[in-house]
Formats: structure tokens, C-alpha cells, sequence
């Protein structure tokens, strides 16, 4: 029988080079009118029976050659759950691996998918629960909804949103535990916050990246978070609009969620040097830090990126700008593609599961400090 690869389907992304044997070579796209790439996510048909090499040859001018050392590749046979391979390698800028094949389908990926189709499911859904409004904030350049969920009655403005950066699913898994628990009727931590915060959900900021299979950028081949200074319906209608209904709304506690390639730990990055900056409100910044690491073994403060100084900060990112222009206790969350080293799960790695379990552990810990937001 032949071996089929394919990514052609919602959030695919890979390129065959060539079968030679039992070794398939692969190749990473880039993003459409980009140079980022480093998501992939495709399908093998017709193995079964056999053991097969992966290669990915070209993962040294990947957006993070330093996410491959100690990155194991993701594996599903039923696209519900998904393992490590244990044999994933990374050395002179192949990646390779191998999967004996017992079944006539299996799939790979960089991390546990979130396709658009359930990204889909999971807006319909929250919008039947009770006190749940949604609104189409926009459109994308490929005409795709920005959706975006309000719920709650208090009169803080929490702003929690993910994927703007679309190779980076673990941020939209997050995104459905938190949707899950701030929907749970019968949940104290969600009562309590619903009455004092109104939350403003927008569950996947890159709906055009997302289906497409790119890393970083959307269908105009654009880093939505490098356009928070100066969003334009040309190139960046997903901040145009998500930033307007901010504007409209105000902002008093935001996290913006994302994945790295590198660092094996869960960690938040603040809005150090911003012009505005007070030690007041990077306090708070520091305390739900702090709380969160107590909270759950799944969280940490010593690993990390460096701080900007003082009057240096990047006002094109999200958490910049919204910390800037409303004073907002303002984060960015990010998730391993690898693990969480100080927590690890060798057999599945950082995943959808634990990714949601802790944005449960975020919401708890804000519930604890909400009067202080
Ligand atoms: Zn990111």
C-alpha cells in the first residue's frame, strides 16, 4: 500500500518532501506572505503494519530552533487523545521520530489541535448557558467572526483572550476551561466573580491563522501582537475590533494567552516599562504571580522572559497597550510546547487537559483578588 500524508484539512500545515523505504521526509510551511513557521499538523494513511522515521528537515530556520531540544512530537490515532512519542530527537536541525502503526490512520502535530470546528462548538455551546450573550465584535480578512462572550454583572472588566498567535493551541484549550467553569452555574468561585466582574471572553483572536495552519500570523501574513499601537482594517481587523469593544468597555484586569516554543514552564510576562508604569499596579501584577504559584504546582515564577526597563516597553503588544491606555492589570500568559518541567507528564507533555485545568487555577486565584484589581 502507498503512504498518504496530508494536511489539507482545518489547522493542517506540512509538506512532503519524500518517502524513501520506511523514512518519510517532511518539511514545515511557512505562514501565507511570511516567513514564521514552525506548527505542523498532518495525517498518515496506509502504514499499518509498519514502523516508520518521521524527519522534519527543516526545523533549523524554524521561528524557535530552540523550541526542538526536548520537544517530543504529539500523536493521536482517534484525534482525542493525544501522547508523546517517546523517541522524538532533535539534532543538526532535523526533528525525527517514530510510530509503529497498528491503525490505518494516525495523526501528528507540534500540540494537541483546536480545530475551528470546535472552536465553533464551543461558542454555540456557551451561548445557551444562562446570562451568556454573544457578540460578532468583527470580521477577518478572510471573513471569519471575531466572537466574543460577555457574562457576569459586576462592575469590573475583566478582558481574558487568546490566539492571536494561532499556532499556539494550548491558549484556545485554556480558553474552554475557563468558559467551562465561568458557566458553571452551581460553582461558587464562579458566582462570586460573576457578580463583581463582567467578563469579556474572546476565545481565539486569529480564526484565519487558526484553519490556515500558520504559527504567528494571519491570512495578511501579520503578527496581531505587534499591532496594538496602531490596528488597521488593512492588516489587522482582529485588533481593530477587539481593541474598539475595549475601548467601550474599559479594562481593569486582562490576560492575553499565548504558547512558547522554549521555555519548559508555565509562566506570565507583565508591562514592565510602560510610560505610565506605577509600582501600584505592577504590585498587583506580581501578587496574582505569586498566589497563582501557591495556588498550583502547574504554575512558577522563576523562569521567564526579561523585563523591559523603565520607558522601553513594546507598545505594539497587547499587554503593553491595554496596561497602558486603561491602567489595566494587564499579563501574558504562556504555556509550554514542551512541559511543565517542575510538574511534568512525560507520557502526554504540557496538553489540552492541563492547559484548562489551568485556567481554573487562574480564575480562583483572580477570584481571591478581585476586590483588589
Ligand atoms: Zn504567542
Amino acid at each position: 500500500m502507498t503512504i498518504s500524508i496530508s494536511a489539507a484539512f482545518d489547522s493542517g500545515a506540512i509538506r512532503l518532501v519524500g518517502v524513501e523505504g520506511d523514512i518519510v521526509s517532511l518539511e514545515i510551511p511557512t505562514d501565507h506572505l511570511s516567513d514564521f513557521y514552525q506548527w505542523f499538523h498532518f495525517r498518515v494513511a496506509g502504514a499499518r503494519g509498519r514502523t516508520l522515521t518521521f524527519r522534519i528537515v527543516n526545523c533549523a530556520g524554524s521561528a524557535y530552533p530552540m523550541g526542538w531540544p526536548g520537544y517530543r512530537t504529539r500523536v493521536s490515532t482517534d484525534r482525542e487523545s493525544w501522547g508523546t512519542a517517546p523517541d522524538t530527537a532533535y539534532a543538526d536541525g532535523v526533528l525525527t521520530w517514530t510510530h509503529a502503526f497498528e491503525t490505518d490512520l494516525a495523526w501528528f502535530a507540534y500540540f494537541q489541535p483546536y480545530t475551528m470546528d470546535r472552536h465553533d462548538a464551543l461558542v454555540t455551546k456557551a451561548t445557551l448557558a444562562e446570562g451568556v450573550s454573544h457578540r460578532q465584535l468583527g470580521e477577518t480578512l478572510d471573513g471569519r467572526a471575531i466572537d466574543c462572550l460577555t457574562l457576569g454583572t459586576g462592575a469590573k472588566q475583566v478582558w481574558l483572550y487568546a490566539r492571536q498567535h494561532p499556532g499556539e493551541p494550548m491558549a484556545e484549550w485554556w480558553m474552554e476551561g475557563a468558559i467551562e467553569l465561568l458557566t458553571d452555574s452551581a460553582n461558587a468561585t464562579a458566582r462570586a466573580l460573576r457578580d463583581k466582574a463582567t467578563f469579556h471572553l474572546v476565545p481565539n483572536m486569529n480564526p484565519d491563522g487558526s484553519f490556515r495552519g500558520h504559527l504567528r500570523t494571519n491570512a495578511a501574513g501579520v503578527n496581531l501582537n505587534r499591532e496594538w499601537h496602531a490596528p488597521t482594517r488593512e492588516k489587522s481587523p482582529e485588533v481593530l475590533c477587539v481593541l474598539g469593544a475595549m475601548d467601550a468597555t474599559g479594562v481593569d484586569f486582562a490576560m492575553d494567552v499565548h504558547g512558547d516554543e522554549a521555555i519548559p514552564a508555565n509562566f506570565i510576562a507583565g508591562f514592565e516599562g510602560i510610560p505610565s508604569w506605577t509600582d501600584a499596579q505592577g504590585a498587583k501584577f506580581t501578587e496574582f504571580g505569586r498566589r497563582l504559584a501557591a495556588h498550583t504546582p502547574d504554575f512558577q515564577t522563576e523562569k521567564g522572559y526579561a523585563k523591559s526597563a523603565p520607558g522601553t516597553a513594546n507598545l505594539s503588544m497587547s499587554t503593553n497597550q491595554v496596561a497602558e491606555r486603561f491602567g489595566a492589570v494587564a499579563m501574558t500568559l504562556e504555556m509550554p510546547f514542551k512541559d511543565h518541567d517542575a510538574n511534568p507528564d512525560p507520557a502526554h507533555g504540557w496538553d489540552g487537559a492541563r492547559s484548562k485545568a489551568l485556567a481554573v487555577a487562574c480564575l480562583e486565584t483572580l477570584a481571591g483578588m478581585i476586590d483588589e484589581i
